[in-house]
């Protein structure tokens, strides 16, 4: 299973810099550099609190779905790698201040 080191540590689903959430799914579509993707599984933790906390420390997730069919990585909307990075600062309000560090253009 893939896992994903995360630097948004505003989102419910950090823990440690690891994500936690059973799938993300990242939106991009067309994106020609990192900033134009994100993360769209991101849930702010002032309003959704630490769920993190309630999950078992996985550190991997099952799946992690894409849109960026831009993106070398991409196929059949997922993602072919076996890591990835998302960031790209600590704080973050809304999800699209989020994106995927690992993205390359095609
Ligand atoms: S922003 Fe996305 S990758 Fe990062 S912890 Fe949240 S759901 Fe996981
Ligand atoms: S590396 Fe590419 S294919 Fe993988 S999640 Fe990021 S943008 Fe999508």
């Amino acid at each position: 299973m893939p896992s994903i080191s995360c630097s948004v540590v505003s989102c419910s689903y950090n823990k440690d810099h690891s994500c936690n959430a059973h799938v993300i799914q990242v939106g991009g579509k067309g994106a020609c550099e990192c900033s134009q993707t994100c993360c769209g599984t991101y849930l702010d933790c002032a309003n959704y609190s630490d769920l993190a906390q309630y999950t078992d420390n996985r550190e991997t997730v099952e799946a992690i779905l894409c849109r960026v069919d831009t993106c070398a990585y991409y196929g059949n909307d997922r993602c072919m790698l076996d890591s990835i990075q998302i960031g790209a600062t600590e704080r973050v309000n809304v999800y699209t201040e989020t994106e995927c560090q690992s993205f390359e253009k095609k």
